[in-house]
């Protein structure tokens, strides 16, 4: 490598431009000079579905971790959330919640909530990236594979090709200092580090076969529940079927029906009604009954957790780095997705924050570690409940397992009399306090004690 062609911090290219890629410009705004975000789709002028998200059309919550983030790193997120028709409110007196067939008690409980459709999170998170005058985006460009130095030793950029419909459209060579993949859970990096003579990362999945199937609705001026969202939580291997209400922007309601495997939801209109009248409780059913539907029904079912241990490679070029759902993808029910995104910015601040030379080497290693710590918890949080849904593929729960589940199980059942218990559980969800809390010596003695 020529001294001029040595790396430095001039050029980062973050591949994918939705929340982990974002939330990774931003941060590498304070340590590059320029940073280009390579997306295929072409971003909405308004908060609207892309089809390079097809998850944007279902119910997405942001969980307080997550919320956290966001306003640390973009200030002023929430309030620009609020204005434009998204809500916050109190997660234990406006979320009516069944968890494993008991109704939560509903008080003023200081845990706040945010609702607001995915399409509206996202566009308020791109209005602040996209102001940095660091950041600009590359839309309607598919990044095909990876440039590298003549001996594979470093990442040099990304060639992209312009998405016009044609197949012999022009590639473009984009040189970068620093690339990194948040292109989703089909990420390609496996197939590109292996085009480069280096070995695919390790992958976990385990498959509990979830559906979502998701429609909008107005409510009836006149239907006035004590509610901003109705949640009938599943509880596997018990109840294999729920579904969520959420208001979202314009006072529409979110309406998404969830089920695993054979269980899960159909996508016609009969068939979503129906659905919901045959949950273990009538209360989805009834609200949706004074609502009227905006729109069809949409179903989703690619919401495997999928793990790619880029943490276990031992070797890796120099200059990339792979976060969000490229390197760790949740099943969806619980909610932690944007979330972690946003942890996976966290990890790169703070991993650039102690990095002074300019070539970066060897930041891959200590990255991926650091992303795999950060996000074990929801990895457990998610998994743990999965590996016990009949029909499962990847994983069967391990002693640890059950003993946390049984553990989990007896929570719930205390939940409805033990405040304290309801709401650190309600902490440990939104991941502002680790599932070990759960274990304070009072939780534990009462839910040890818990029969029925
Ligand atoms: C049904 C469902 C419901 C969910 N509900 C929740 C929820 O309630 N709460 C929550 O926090 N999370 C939820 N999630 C997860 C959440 O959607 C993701 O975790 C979140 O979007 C972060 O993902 P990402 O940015 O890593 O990838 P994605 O959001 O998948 O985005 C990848 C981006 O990369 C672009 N791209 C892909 N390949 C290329 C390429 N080769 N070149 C250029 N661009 C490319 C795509 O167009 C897209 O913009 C849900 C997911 C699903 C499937």
């Amino acid at each position: 490598m020529t001294e001029s062609s040595m790396p430095s911090r001039q050029h980062a290219v973050v591949i994918g431009g939705s929340m982990a890629g974002l939330l990774a410009a931003r941060v590498l705004a304070d340590h590059f000079a320029r940073v280009t975000i390579i997306e295929r789709d072409q971003f909405p002028a308004d908060p609207a579905f892309r089809p390079g998200v097809p998850q944007g059309r279902h119910l997405h919550v942001l969980l307080e971790r997550g919320q956290q983030l966001l306003e640390q790193y973009l200030p002023g997120f929430t309030k620009s959330l609020l204005a434009r028709g998204g809500y916050a409110y109190d997660f234990i007196e406006e979320v009516r919640l069944n968890a494993a067939g008991h109704w939560t008690p509903q008080y003023r409980g200081d845990i706040p909530f945010f609702s607001a459709s995915r399409n509206l999170v996202e566009w308020v998170v791109r209005q602040a990236v996209l102001a940095r005058p660091e950041i600009t985006a590359m839309t309607k460009h598919d990044a095909v594979e990876l440039l590298a130095s003549p001996d594979k030793r470093r990442v040099m950029g990304v060639r992209v090709r312009e998405r016009d419909g044609q197949a012999d459209s022009p590639l473009t060579d984009v040189a970068a200092d620093l690339v990194v993949d948040a292109s989703g859970r089909h990420s390609r990096m496996p197939e590109w580090l292996r085009m480069l003579g280096y070995q695919a990362p390790p992958e976990t999945v385990i498959d509990p076969h979830l559906g979502y199937s998701t429609r909008l609705y107005k409510p009836h001026a006149d239907f006035t529940p004590n509610w901003k969202t109705l949640y009938l939580m599943m509880n596997p291997p018990n109840i294999l079927q729920g579904g969520v209400i959420t208001v979202v922007e314009g006072g529409n309601w979110l309406v998404t029906l969830s089920g695993y495997g054979e269980h899960a939801p159909p996508t016609d209109e009969a068939g979503f009604v129906a659905f919901a009248q045959g949950l273990p409780f009538p209360d989805i059913a009834e609200a949706i009954a004074h609502a009227d539907p905006q729109g069809s029904v949409y179903g989703y079912r690619d919401t495997s957790n999928q793990l790619r241990h880029y943490e276990r490679l031992h070797r890796m070029p120099d200059g990339l780095l792979v976060t969000g759902d490229a390197f760790a993808a949740f099943d969806p029910v619980y909610g932690q997705g944007m979330s972690t995104a946003a942890i996976g910015a966290d990890v790169l601040a703070r991993q650039l924050q102690r990095r002074r030379d300019p070539a970066l080497h060897g930041l891959w290693r200590d990255f991926h570690r650091a992303m795999a710590q950060a996000t074990a918890t929801a990895w457990q949080l998610s998994t743990s409940g999965d590996v016990t849904v009949p029909g499962v593929t990847g994983g069967k729960p391990s002693l640890m397992e059950r003993v946390q589940n049984a553990y989990l199980r007896r929570i719930l059942r205390i939940i409805p009399r033990m405040k304290r218990a309801q709401l650190t559980f309600t902490r440990v969800v939104n991941m502002t306090e680790p599932p070990t809390a759960l274990f304070h010596p009072a939780i534990f003695l009462r839910a040890m004690l818990a029969w029925k």
